[in-house]
């Protein structure tokens, strides 16, 4: 029996008895409910063979005065969501830090709890009431690496994410299975101890229970008492279309969930982008670069150029292109925000070959020979002699 147990179940409700039920009553309900689930009259019913376990569980809880007392003590201080101050690490003191919030204790409605709710309330003014509070969650960062077509075409990713939250095994409350905080003796609960300091009466938090109001006296194995755990779950997110590579997504309301009905934190996933072997990236273009032969770029001529997840598509290239030439082919490129789509920027670059057959090499002697006398650096040389 976890103290997370007793927290979640309502035993009473399990019975359909009041919480000042007597044992009698108790006793009575608990045969009635019994027989109704007990295995031997339900055959292979798996749903009344639950039923009969909850309502074993709730009687023999209930039935120990004992038990059950611990029980009705640990769901009214502890009912409303219990934080555990971080009184050993820096920066947060155990008292009027960030990670403590008295209202989360004393949220349970509890005799107990509302008297201590009462006098911290008196103490620290609207702490408790504004702590009560919902409160947002807080933001998360996460980190993503798609291929490149992945980010182009937008894709749904499974994020493993980290973080620290309330021990599970304790629920919170720092507490060993079964056993619940009491209150501090050394400061009555209030949290604070008083100091003289010269003419003035300082209040510090208290040394024992490091202003909490609660002490541990069996600390959860797991947490070792401090409350906290580190868990991780896995979330599917969507990347939409197009994100480029360093680029931070904000996922709203897909962070740490809030708190007493507080909404939830954002994530912030951070995409890598790993290259393609073909295509590259300028803002909304695609970019490829394409080798062609110099007859291509004198002559002209209909070249095939791959796309992205498509068919080739046809670029024309004229007579009398020069290398290097960037030809735009619309709609080819990447998906924007309003559903237009970018170009595809093809550069076409004269590919030299290192071998040539007897007859290709003919044809380029006679090219040389028709050529002579024309050369293309003269121009460059005169005009370098300018100053
Ligand atoms: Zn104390
Ligand atoms: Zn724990």
């Amino acid at each position: 029996m976890s103290t997370k147990d007793y927290l979640e179940k309502d035993y009473y409700k399990t019975l359909g008895v009041a919480k000042t039920a007597k044992q009698a009553d108790i006793k009575a309900a608990y045969r009635k409910l019994a027989r109704k689930y007990h295995p031997d009259a339900n055959k292979g019913d798996v749903s009344a063979e639950e039923k009969f376990k909850e309502v074993s569980e709730a009687y023999s809880v209930l039935s120990d005065e004992k038990r059950r007392k611990e029980y009705d003590e640990a769901r009214s201080m502890f009912g409303g969501g219990f934080r555990v101050p971080t009184a050993g690490r820096p920066g947060q003191g155990g008292f009027g830090g960030g990670g403590f919030d008295f209202g989360d204790i004393f949220s349970g409605a509890g005799d107990a709890g509302g008297r201590l709710g009462d006098l911290l309330g008196g103490v620290f003014g609207n702490r408790s009431g504004t702590a009560s509070r919902p409160r947002r969650g807080a933001d998360v960062e996460a980190e993503t690496t798609l291929t490149f077509g992945d980010a182009i075409d937008g894709s749904t990713v499974p994020l493993r994410l980290t973080g620290e939250g309330p021990c599970p095994t304790c629920r919170g409350t720092g507490a060993k299975a079964g056993t619940v905080p009491r209150v501090c003796p050394s400061c009555a609960g209030t949290g604070l101890e008083s100091k003289s300091q010269g003419s003035f009466g300082i209040s510090e938090p208290c040394h024992e229970c490091h202003g909490r109001g609660l002490v541990v006296d069996d600390p959860c194995p797991d947490c070792h008492g401090s409350g906290r755990a580190m868990s991780s779950k896995t979330i599917q997110v969507r990347i939409p279309a197009g994100v480029a590579d360093g680029q931070r997504i904000k996922l709203k309301g897909k962070g740490a969930p809030g708190e007493r009905g507080g909404p939830a934190g954002d994530l912030y996933v951070r995409v890598h982008v790993k290259p393609h072997p073909v295509f590259g990236r300028s803002g909304d273009n695609l970019t490829v670069t394409v080798p062609v032969t110099f007859p291509e770029l004198t002559l002209g001529s209909e070249i095939k150029v791959p796309s992205h997840r498509g068919a080739p598509v046809t670029v024309r290239i004229p007579p009398g292109t020069p290398n290097g030439r960037v030809f735009r082919v619309a709609g080819k490129g990447v998906r924007r925000k309003d559903g237009t789509n970018g170009g595809m920027l093809v550069t076409v670059e004269v590919a030299v070959p290192d071998k040539l057959n007897s007859k290709a090499k003919d044809a380029i002697e006679h090219l040389r020979e028709a050529t002579a006398g024309q050369d293309p650096r003269e121009e460059l040389l005169e005009r370098a002699k300018e100053t």
